[in-house]
């Protein structure tokens, strides 16, 4: 027992002293060169048609973004206003173009869901944008996956508790890489699809969207300073539902090649 709090009493100092530098040696390290201990990669993505990446440095997710998902989650869709959350951006799982990419089945849950979304990708931002300059800070769009603990997301949400363990753990921002919106235009419309195993369980289109995503971009602007490397998952359509390991899902998007993976 004593060397437990021994141990716990040196962690505990450790991680002091580690916090101390974090903070006070940002200037130095600037001045001398410094290099981070124990380095961590920057999360790329790539972008189609490019050899240089999308560095990703902020994941925002807007809830209930189509009015069928938000009667089926529970809400009013007239007279909600959006709301977001975050995910980690280690949690990026990069889908290539083509591939069926291995997606492990997380820990602690039994009702995985599937939201296929829309994911708009900045490269400048600002505060207090306003919904009519607000696409000109998107470079581009992407496929992606709100991969959710639902039953985790449901029983934190009923005791009133953060959802942080039903949205935000590992590989639970599936994404496809970025097609420059120079290309592709951008999306207000088109068709938004999710099969499981062949078999349809999402379909909408895009102009389902309560909130747009100039209108997204507007509103996240409000409340964060918005900046390059952001992306924004737009929400998902109705019948999310959940998967099993084996499951091969396949996300479509007008305009946009496929997204597939398979849940291990
Ligand atoms: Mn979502």
């Amino acid at each position: 027992m004593e060397k437990n709090i021994d141990r716990r009493t040196l962690l505990a100092t450790g991680a002091l002293a580690l916090a101390g530098a974090a903070t006070q040696s940002q200037p130095a390290a600037a001045q001398t060169g410094a290099k981070a201990m124990f380095p961590v990669p920057a999360v790329t993505i790539p972008i189609v048609g490019e050899t240089d990446v999308f560095q990703v440095r902020r994941i925002y997710c807007i809830g209930r973004n189509y009015a069928a998902h938000a009667i089926e989650r529970g809400s009013d869709p007239d007279r909600e206003p959006p709301f977001f959350f975050q995910k980690p951006t280690d949690a990026i799982q990069n889908v290539r173009i083509g591939e069926v990419a291995d997606h492990p089945y997380p820990s602690l849950t039994k009702n995985y869901h599937h939201e296929v979304e829309l994911v708009a990708a900045l490269k400048s931002g600002g505060t207090n944008i306003p919904a009519e300059q607000a696409l000109d800070h998107v470079y581009g769009y992407a496929l992606g996956l709100d991969m959710t603990r639902r039953d985790l997301q449901n029983g934190m949400a009923a005791e009133k508790k953060p959802w942080e363990i039903g949205k935000s753990f590992d590989h639970a921002a599936v994404l496809g890489p970025i097609h420059p919106a120079a290309k592709t235009g951008h999306f207000t419309k088109g068709a938004i699809s999710l099969s499981v195993n062949g078999a349809i369980r999402q379909n909408s289109d895009l102009d389902k969207m309560i909130w747009s995503v100039a209108e997204q971009i507007a509103k996240l602007s409000e409340a964060f300073e918005l900046k390059a490397g952001d992306i924004i998952y737009s929400g998902t359509p109705e019948n999310v539902g959940p998967v099993v390991k084996g499951d091969v899902l396949l996300c479509k998007l007008q305009g946009l090649p496929d997204m597939s993976i398979r849940i291990v």
